[in-house]
């Protein structure tokens, strides 16, 4: 597949209230030569039942894509066979190839994909260390130390919204910070190693709203140097954060489009009734 997988918005007589201005050009369809993650007729299973199925869709270099439905329709499953940590998984495995920059993730060397395409979970995981060895940990695998390493680590908190607050306690606990601190530490231990892809897993669903749009900041703020998919529960977060959103439904993609198209104007009756909040 040469460019994204986006559906042609077709009006919807509920939603599509008023008609729709032309999208403005930096919201079109982004150009093939601008797919950071290719994944082709992608099937997990656990065991012998199919989690995530058949799915194709292309992730755009830069931009953020939203992973929205159900609960238990396969959407962190997904998420995480991305940079292959689904692997570890017992009984789980796949069909379909998924592509990083056009080379097939198989064939990427696995610290060297977990690298490149970072991870944030749902649950803030800060090791039990201070805060500047969490951000430092996987820099220091790699031979960094000194004042390399201190600017690495200041520059991660920093971009992760978070140096302000614990510049002054660096070697305090990481189980001494709020838990909204805690997840902006992961986001920082993550953007440490700079990614070219984010992977967020509900990152913000145990978190108090003003965190939340703290958070959602940062997701934009971030998009200028990665390439970000979230999965979310929240569609006001999709909304707000995301250019793109992927609807799933029971392991299938049902359709994937700009984020105004599918909450505007989604092409699937699922979709809307989905958004619309008329099940799930
Ligand atoms: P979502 O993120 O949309 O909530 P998941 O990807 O977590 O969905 O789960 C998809 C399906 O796979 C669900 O039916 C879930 O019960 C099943 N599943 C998830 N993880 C495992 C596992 N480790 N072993 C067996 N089944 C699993």
């Amino acid at each position: 597949m040469s460019t994204p997988q986006l559906s042609t918005p077709v009006p919807n007589p509920v939603l599509h209230q008023s008609p729709q201005p032309p999208l403005p050009r930096q919201d079109r369809p982004v150009p093939s030569h601008s797919i950071k993650i290719q994944v082709r007729d992608l099937t997990c299973f656990y065991g012998s039942t199919a989690a995530v199925k058949n799915i194709s869709l292309t992730i755009p270099e830069h931009r953020v894509t939203a992973l929205i439905g159900p609960s238990g329709c396969g959407k962190s499953t997904f998420l995480r066979s991305l940079n292959r940590m689904n692997e570890v998984v017992r009984n789980a495995r796949s069909e379909g190839a998924i592509e990083l920059n056009g080379v097939d993730v198989r064939s990427i060397e696995l610290t060297q994909l977990r690298r490149r395409v970072g991870m944030v979970f749902q649950k803030a995981n800060p090791f039990p260390k201070s805060i500047f060895d969490n951000v430092a940990y996987g820099l220091r695998l790699e031979g960094w130390r000194g004042q390399r390493l201190a600017d690495a680590v200041e520059q991660s908190l920093q971009r992760a919204a978070l140096w302000s607050e614990v510049k002054d306690s660096l070697h305090k606990s990481a189980f001494e910070l709020s838990g909204g601190q805690q997840q902006r530490l992961s986001i920082a231990r993550a953007l440490a190693l700079s990614p070219e892809v984010l992977l967020l897993d509900e990152p913000c669903s145990a978190l108090d709203p003003i965190t939340t749009s703290r958070i959602e900041e940062l997701l934009h703020e971030l998009k200028t140097t990665c390439t970000i998919a979230i999965v979310t529960h929240n569609m006001q977060q999709a909304a707000r954060t995301s250019d793109f959103t992927g609807f799933f439904l029971m392991g299938k993609l049902i359709e994937l489009n700009e984020t105004r198209v599918i909450f505007a104007n989604p092409r699937h009756k699922e979709t809307e009734d989905y958004i619309t909040g008329r099940f799930g």
